[in-house]
């Protein structure tokens, strides 16, 4: 068990509940999921693939940003493209973007907390 408590945050996260939980940060209500330039370039190794190719077939832009593609599951339920259905993981666990490593500490969640109660199992009001 592995509980974070962040300064100024209204919640705990129980990092040991994420293996437990079928992804319900990378699944749902369609948003995004932003990937900045050096991330990019650290994907496209990893990926073994060229920016070019990783841009086409995996991000979108968004105005000058980028954020990474969601499949459509149903209606109103996407999933990142990244998000291995079968395995219920992460494919690029060790290349997510910052957006992804610093959830469930999102400053939009310290007046939304019912919000991210709601997605994930970790989180406990304090
Ligand atoms: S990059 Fe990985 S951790 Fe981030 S939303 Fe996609 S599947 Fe989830």
């Amino acid at each position: 068990m592995s509980i974070v408590i962040k300064k100024s945050f209204p919640f705990s996260f129980d990092t040991s509940a994420c293996s437990s939980c079928l992804g319900n940060c990378c699944i749902g209500q369609s948003g995004n999921i932003w990937i900045n330039k050096q991330e990019i370039i650290n994907l496209s190794e990893y990926l073994n693939i060229s920016i070019k190719d990783l841009k086409i077939k995996f991000l979108r832009k968004k105005l000058y940003k980028y954020s990474i593609k969601e499949i459509q599951l149903s209606k109103n339920n996407f999933a990142c493209i990244f998000f291995d259905l079968n395995k219920k993981s992460c494919s690029i666990y060790e290349q997510r973007p910052q957006q992804c490593k610093t959830f469930p500490f999102w400053n939009y969640f310290k007046n939304n907390i019912e919000e991210v109660l709601k997605e994930c199992p970790a989180i406990t009001k304090l």
